[in-house]
């Protein structure tokens, strides 16, 4: 009998988690590597930043996630560069490890078309780091308006900006105008929930690009109902410290939470193998590289076209089912069974947009309120893993839904500025 292959899988999101679970059964060494040591819920993460839930409910070790096997190794530590002519990948530690099967699984980071200072001033949510800088900004905010007498030098700290229409955006502006309208607010004296601006920009044309026209609508006036401003066709043209611009002004504020645009890992390039204009990868039908068929590329690092022609979106359940394809394809491989190629079943898209609303097109159907959120919601606790996660988010959004009260409002040292008092 041959030696056993050894599977590396780089990224312990949707995807390479996904993998790692279907191998488990194969008869195969396997190391998985992510530079966290938790697997994280991303649709989830905004609901951290507004102070929903804790980072432990959508976060999940990844040693706890796939548990004890002979030849299993989980690694934190961050992949530099893959090595295909070698089969290594290198980490920033300067450790190689080799591969018989590379699944390469990073996802995507935001991007800020090349102004990288905007990064600075207007975090984005991609990390429980970064929700938690955004919680903690709001927070702040709330505490400095409350120390101010004059309406007009509070204004700033009571006014928040969304950049990009995008789910995230949506469900990111959404959620403050929650917090605006019902709860947070009434424990602050010195100012009313009048006073408080949000704004969603995107420089297209519509919100949640790529949703049908009636949803995108639908999603715009729910938010206007909560008073949130949508500004559509602008464009930011500069983000400095507690300000963004656009061609018709300026709004200070220090809460700009980017939500635009994202770009696939820079590890990509050292593939060296085509990538589409955000970085993703371009795969074959069986999602491995052109001219290399041991390293895939899965999730938000792959550009994988649909059987209509049209690329892939960046969501969990392609990344969930990439993996799961790539994994089987892996232990059928072993057993001397022939490769077939990737096809994604679409079951529809949601995006909520506060308590009690959301918008859905699932299989041709649109539909948005109640009924919509209800499936967003129970959607959501069903992929969410592991079942004190599920249990602790369902209590939670329970708690939230009847007394209207967000329980995570806690401002700790990591991002204040230690020059403000
Ligand atoms: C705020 C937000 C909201 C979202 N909402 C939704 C939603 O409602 N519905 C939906 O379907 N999708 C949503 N998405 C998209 C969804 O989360 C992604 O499509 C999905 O996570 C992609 O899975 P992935 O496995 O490709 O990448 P990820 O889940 O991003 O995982 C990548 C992993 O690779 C690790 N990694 C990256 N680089 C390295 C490196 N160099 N070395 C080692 N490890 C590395 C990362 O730490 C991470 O754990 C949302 C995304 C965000 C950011």
């Amino acid at each position: 009998m041959g030696k056993r292959k050894h599977v590396v899988i780089v990224g312990g999101g949707f995807g390479g988690i996904s993998a790692a679970k279907k191998l488990k059964k194969a008869n195969v060494d396997i190391t998985i590597i992510d530079k966290t040591n938790h697997h994280l819920f991303q649709p989830l993460l905004y609901q951290v930043a507004t102070a929903a839930l804790s980072p432990g409910d959508i976060a999940v070790p990844i040693r706890a996630i796939l548990g004890e096997r002979k030849g299993l190794k989980v690694l934190l530590g961050k992949v530099t560069n893959v090595n295909k002519q070698q089969n290594y990948v290198e980490l920033k530690s300067g450790r190689q490890i080799n591969f018989d099967y590379l699944v390469m699984a990073p996802g995507a980071q935001y991007n800020y078309f090349g102004n990288d200072s905007w990064k600075d001033h207007a975090p984005g949510l991609k990390s429980i780091g970064d929700a938690l800088q955004v919680r903690e900004r709001i927070l702040l905010s709330l505490e400095k308006a409350e120390q101010l007498e004059d309406p007009k030098l509070r204004e700033p700290y009571l006014t928040y900006v969304v950049v990009g229409g995008g789910p995230t955006g949506v469900e990111m502006a959404g959620a403050i105008g929650e917090i605006v309208k019902r709860n947070m607010m009434r424990n602050y004296n010195t100012f009313s929930k009048n006073e408080t601006r949000i704004f969603l920009v995107e420089a297209g044309p519509k919100i949640l690009n790529g949703y049908p026209n009636s949803l995108s609508e639908r999603a715009r006036e729910t938010l206007e109902d909560m008073g949130v401003r949508v500004l559509q066709n602008t464009p930011v043209t500069d983000i400095d410290k507690g300000q963004v611009s656009f061609s018709e002004g300026t709004i200070e504020t220090p809460n700009i939470i980017w939500a635009a645009g994202v770009a696939a890992s820079p590890l990509l390039s050292s593939l060296d193998t085509e990538q589409d204009r955000t970085g993703r990868v371009k795969v074959e039908g069986d999602l491995s590289i052109p001219g290399n068929d041991t390293i895939f590329v899965i999730g938000d690092a792959a550009y994988k076209t649909d059987d209509e022609g049209s690329p892939l979106p960046a969501l969990a359940p392609v990344a969930i089912q990439q993996g799961e394809f790539i994994g089987n394809l892996i232990k059928n491989e072993i057993a001397g069974k022939e490769r077939k190629d990737f096809h994604y079943v679409d079951k529809g898209t949601m995006a909520t947009i506060g308590r009690a609303k959301a918008v859905a097109d699932i299989r041709g159907f649109k539909f948005s309120g109640f009924f919509a959120w209800i499936l967003w919601s129970i959607v959501h606790i069903f992929f969410l893993i592991g079942f004190r996660n599920r249990f602790r988010v369902f209590v939670e959004w329970m708690w939230h839904y009847f007394t209207f009260k967000r329980g995570v409002r806690l401002i700790t040292d990591r991002f204040t500025e230690s020059d403000e008092d």
